[in-house]
């Protein structure tokens, strides 16, 4: 037989590799191959290239899945941060409309004594005081506290937040009265004040003679 030339061999190779020629032509090869080694060296070439290939799909797959992986976890961790992220501003929202609202509602801040005056005070003849409070500035009042100590001295003090709100509806304004029967609570009132222990002024005392 005719020696077959090493280029026809290597263009049947890829079917011999892959199993797909006729049974003749494979004899034809394998006769070939054992008696020629570059086309054995063609063949391994061809094993090779096919393993490097085989390789490079796994390890792809292998990043594939990688991928995917790192990906569904990013995922996860943006879902976290998001959830993380409403809640802290959920908290400085809290935050701040707590410190607004202790700021402008509570009425934690006493009114200086410098700040108001008290006038008209007089007795009905019930023993009820009656007296005018006039703050001086433009800001309401919008609670008075009432505390007493031992001695009988009884303090009304008006408060305010620390951001003051201007006049609306004072209740600290204009005309007062005050009981002493019914504010004594089963205590003596000798002396009544319109402030706080330290910085009041006195609206009324025991023996004071008032006008009626
Ligand atoms: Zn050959």
């Amino acid at each position: 037989m005719k020696e077959i030339h090493c280029d026809v061999i290597q263009d049947l190779l890829p079917l011999y590799y892959d199993d797909v020629c006729s049974k003749e032509t494979e004899i034809l090869i394998e006769k070939h191959l054992a008696s020629c080694p570059v086309c054995q060296k063609e063949l391994e070439n061809m094993q090779d290239t096919t393993e490097i290939l085989h390789v490079e799909m796994e390890s792809r797959k292998q990043d594939e899945k990688m991928m995917r992986k790192m990906a569904s976890s990013i995922q996860k961790m943006k879902k976290k941060s998001t959830y993380k992220g409403m809640g802290f501003a959920a908290l400085i929202c809290l935050v701040l409309f707590g410190a607004y609202y202790s700021l402008v509602e509570w009425d934690i801040q006493q009114v200086q004594s410098s700040h108001f005056t008290i006038s008209n005070v007089a007795q009905l003849e019930n023993g009820t005081i009656t007296y005018n409070v006039n703050f001086l500035d433009d800001y309401d009042v919008m609670r008075v506290k009432y505390s007493s100590d031992e001695k009988g001295n009884f303090y009304m003090t008006p408060l305010r937040p620390i951001i003051k709100m201007k006049k609306q509806h004072p209740i600290g304004d204009g005309h007062e009265e005050f009981n002493l029967e019914n504010m004594s609570n089963g205590k003596e009132i000798k002396a009544l004040y319109y402030g706080s222990p330290d910085d009041a002024v006195l609206i009324w005392k025991k023996g004071m003679q008032l006008p009626e």
